[in-house]
C-alpha cells in the first residue's frame, strides 16, 4: 500500500523519467509553479484536449469553437469583476517570510516546524491578511505607464463573452447555443503546488452555453449530467469521482448555482471541473461597460429580447491530465517482479502500439519495420524498439501507457502472423500481418 505522498513522488518521477512532464527551466534550478510537457506528455494532453473538442464541438450542432487572444482590452477585467475582486487573502510570516492563503491556513503547515500549523511555533509572527490580486500585469507597447497596463487572462471565459455577438452573427446559431474554447490562463497563485494541480500558467477548456432566462436551471442539470458522463468516458474510475455543491457563501459573485466535479487525488478530494450558472451577469456587465448592445433578439418573435443566461463548464486541461495519470498508475507483481504500468484509456495513450522484433536477425527487423511504417501511414502513433530483452521492452511500454505491443518472431517470417500483447491483461493473441492495422485501429477508438 502506498500513501498519497509516495504516490505523488512516484508519479512525478515517472513523468520525468519517461518524458511526460519536466520542471520548467530546470537547468536554472526550475520553478515549482510552471511545468513543461515532454514528448509523451504533449501527446497525452493533446489527446485529452482533442477528446474534449470532439465531444463539445465536432459531435454537436449547437456549439461553435473559438480561439480568442490572451491579451484583452483592460476594461474587460473591470467589467468581469476581476480587477476589483479576483483576490485571495494573503498572510505573511514576518519570521520566515513564507506566504499562506488565509482561507487555507488550516491545511498548511509551518515550514520551520511542519508538525504545527503556520503561526503555531514559538518564533512565528503572522501578519494581518491582506487581499492579493491574482492577475498577472504587464504593459502593452514601449511605455511602462499605468495607462499601458494589460493583464494576462486569468480565465478563457471572457474571450467568449466579448465575442458573443460576433459568433452569433457569423454562425447563424440560435439560442440555446454554446461557444467552446481551449487556451492558456494565468493566475499568480499564492500557494501553487501539488505538481501540475495548481500552477501559475495552465490551460482551460471552457464552454459557455447561452440560454433563455427561465430555462437555465434545466440546462444546468443537463450540462451537469453531460460533463460527468464525459469524464467517465475517459476511463476515470467512477468511485474516484464525486460532486461538490457550492454553499451560498462559496458561490462566486456571478454565480446562481455551482457544482464541482472532484477527483480523489493522492492528496485528497479536489475540484478539477466546475459547472456554473453565471446568469446574465457577464453579458450585462459587458453591455454596460462597452456601451454595445449584447441582447439576443428572437428571430421569430422580434419583440422578444433578452440578455441570455449562461451555463458554464470549465475544466483545467492540466488538472485533468494529473487525474488521468494518477488514475492510471499501477504497480503490480508479475512473475515475482514489480511492474509499473500506466493503464491509460487507449484513446488517450501517447503511443498506441509498439512494434518489437524478437531478435535482430532472420528477417524479423525488416518485417517489424514494415509493420511500424504501415501504422505511421495511417497516423497511428507507433514506436519501433529493437534494443534490450523483450521483457525490458514490454516494461518500457507499460510505463509509457502503450496499450498494445506487436511482436515479430520466427513464426511471423514463415506464416505471416504476429503476436499482440495487451498491456492490461497481458494476454497474447496471434493476428495476421495483413489484418494488424485494422485490429489495432478498432481497439484504440
Ligand atoms: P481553485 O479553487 O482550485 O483555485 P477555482 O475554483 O478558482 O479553482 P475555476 O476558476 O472554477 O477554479 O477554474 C476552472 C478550472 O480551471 C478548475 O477546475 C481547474 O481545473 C482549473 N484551474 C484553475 N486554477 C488553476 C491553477 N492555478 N492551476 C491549474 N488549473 C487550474
Amino acid at each position: 500500500m502506498t500513501n498519497g505522498g509516495d504516490l505523488m513522488d512516484k508519479l512525478v518521477s515517472l513523468c520525468k523519467r519517461r518524458g511526460f512532464i519536466f520542471q520548467s527551466s530546470e537547468i536554472y534550478g526550475g520553478t515549482g509553479s510552471v511545468w513543461d510537457y515532454g514528448p509523451l506528455g504533449v501527446e497525452l494532453k493533446n489527446n485529452i484536449k482533442a477528446a474534449w473538442w470532439r465531444s463539445m464541438v465536432h459531435e454537436r450542432d449547437d456549439i461553435e469553437g473559438l480561439d480568442a487572444a490572451i491579451l484583452m482590452h483592460p476594461r474587460v477585467w473591470e467589467a468581469s469583476g476581476h480587477v476589483a475582486g479576483f483576490t485571495d487573502p494573503l498572510v505573511e510570516c514576518r519570521t520566515c517570510k513564507h506566504r499562506f492563503r488565509a482561507d487555507q491556513i488550516g491545511q498548511a503547515s509551518c515550514p520551520r516546524k511542519p508538525s504545527v500549523p503556520p503561526g503555531g511555533a514559538e518564533p512565528c509572527d503572522l501578519g494581518e491578511p491582506r487581499m492579493f490580486n491574482l492577475m498577472f500585469k504587464t504593459f502593452m507597447g514601449p511605455v511602462e505607464s499605468e495607462a499601458a497596463v494589460v493583464y494576462l487572462r486569468p480565465e478563457t471565459a471572457q474571450g467568449i463573452f466579448v465575442n458573443f455577438q460576433n459568433v452569433l452573427q457569423t454562425s447563424r446559431q440560435r439560442v440555446p447555443f454554446g461557444i467552446a474554447q481551449i487556451g492558456k490562463a494565468f493566475r499568480n497563485e499564492i500557494t501553487p503546488g501539488n505538481f501540475i494541480f495548481r500552477t501559475r500558467e495552465f490551460e482551460q477548456m471552457e464552454m459557455q452555453f447561452f440560454v433563455e432566462p427561465g430555462t437555465d436551471e434545466e440546462w444546468f442539470e443537463y450540462w451537469r449530467h453531460q460533463r460527468m458522463e464525459w469524464v467517465k468516458s475517459l476511463g476515470l474510475r467512477p468511485e474516484k469521482l464525486r460532486w461538490h455543491e457550492h454553499e451560498p457563501d462559496e458561490l462566486a459573485h456571478y454565480a446562481k448555482a455551482a457544482y464541482d466535479i472532484q477527483y480523489e487525488f493522492p492528496f485528497g478530494w479536489q475540484e478539477f471541473e466546475g459547472i456554473h450558472n453565471r446568469t446574465d451577469f457577464d453579458l450585462s456587465r459587458h453591455q454596460e461597460y462597452s456601451g454595445k448592445r449584447l441582447e439576443y433578439v428572437d428571430p421569430v418573435d422580434r419583440d422578444k429580447r433578452y440578455i441570455p443566461y449562461v451555463i458554464e463548464t470549465s475544466i483545467g486541461a492540466d488538472r485533468l491530465t494529473l487525474a488521468v495519470l494518477a488514475d492510471a498508475y499501477r504497480e503490480e507483481e508479475v512473475e515475482g517482479e514489480t511492474r509499473v504500468v500506466l493503464s491509460l484509456s487507449p484513446k488517450l495513450s501517447p503511443i498506441k502500439v509498439a512494434v518489437l522484433p524478437l531478435v535482430k536477425k532472420d528477417g524479423m527487423p525488416e518485417l517489424a519495420e514494415r509493420i511500424h511504417r504501415s501504422f505511421r501511414e495511417v497516423a497511428i502513433p507507433s514506436f519501433y524498439d529493437d534494443s534490450g530483452s523483450i521483457g525490458k521492452r514490454y516494461r518500457r511500454q507499460d510505463e509509457a501507457g502503450t496499450p498494445f505491443a506487436v511482436t515479430v518472431d520466427g513464426q511471423s517470417v514463415t506464416d505471416g502472423t504476429v503476436t499482440v500483447r495487451d498491456r492490461d491483461t497481458l494476454g497474447q493473441e496471434r493476428v495476421a500481418v495483413d489484418r494488424i492495422v485494422d485490429y489495432i485501429r478498432e481497439r484504440i477508438r
